[in-house]
């Protein structure tokens, strides 16, 4: 519509701007400026393109805010959403930036996830309970504070069991991530087990071949021990978005090999 119009609009404003013209130079027919009640049988006719009207008569170029009919319009250029957040790789080898913030939700069993991934979340919940499946979240986003406290409690534990402190600590530390290298500090992270059952393996089992269509994977598969330095956890599922999600899952990969490290 607009590449049409506006050749049209052009020719317009430059016929108005020479009959203003005419008309200030006392040669014009009537000799009569048009006004805006359309005295003037032009204005009556072919009203001026409002942009171009001007109260000096003289200045009929489009104003600056008038785009030439090529240019995209203003509100379609929008720059690109920063997804790499979906991607961060928190391991042994990459710990969380230390300029790391998260913007939190909290669930309404006490538990926080990064607000972003929470209407997804949201639907693979609903829809696991349509068909029969009632997930629980057991631990979701955690700080540095407690990754310690939970890493001291194991060492505590294994102590107790009368081992040293160094063997207590690399004990706990084949079991717990150090504060820094758990994914649990990105809010992108969620153990999952069944809310009713004992048993969660139904559970584990419609997440691991659901999970990608809400963005989620299995994050710490069995056969990815050596890649991971993360032992097999069924109920440990990543928010990576939906487009990684599927070919992670599909291929059978894990996020390391997804991301070449
Ligand atoms: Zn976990």
């Amino acid at each position: 519509m607009k590449t049409y119009h506006y050749p049209i609009r052009r020719a317009l404003a430059l016929l108005w701007a020479l009959l203003i013209l005419l008309a200030l130079a006392g040669c014009g027919p009537g000799a009569s400026a048009p006004s805006e009640s359309g005295g003037g049988s032009a204005a009556a006719v072919v009203p001026p393109p409002a942009e171009t009207r001007s109260p000096s008569g003289t200045a009929a170029q489009p104003r600056s805010s008038e785009l030439p009919p090529e240019m995209p319009a203003p509100e379609t250029e929008r720059p690109a959403e920063d997804e790499s957040w979906k991607l961060l790789l928190v391991n042994a080898d990459h710990p969380l930036p230390e300029d790391f913030r998260v913007e939190l939700k909290a669930l309404r069993n006490g538990h926080h996830v990064d607000v972003r991934v929470y209407p997804e979340l949201q639907q693979m919940f609903d829809d696991a309970r349509a068909q029969g499946i009632y997930p629980y979240i057991n631990e979701s986003f955690r700080t540095g504070e407690r990754q310690q406290a939970i890493m001291d409690k194991y060492i505590a534990r294994y102590e107790a069991q009368g081992m040293s402190r160094a063997a207590a600590e690399g004990k706990a530390r084949e079991l717990v991530a150090l504060p820094g290298t758990s994914e649990h500090q990105l809010g992108l992270a969620l153990d999952i087990i069944a809310e009713y059952d004992a048993d969660s393996t139904a559970t584990w089992n419609w997440l691991r071949d659901n999970c990608a269509k809400y963005g989620f994977i299995l994050r710490y598969p069995a056969d990815k021990v050596d890649v991971t330095g993360i032992s097999y956890e069924p109920w440990h599922f990543r928010y990576v978005g939906v487009e990684a999600a599927k070919e992670i899952m599909e291929r059978g990969i894990c996020l390391e090999e997804y991301l070449g490290q």
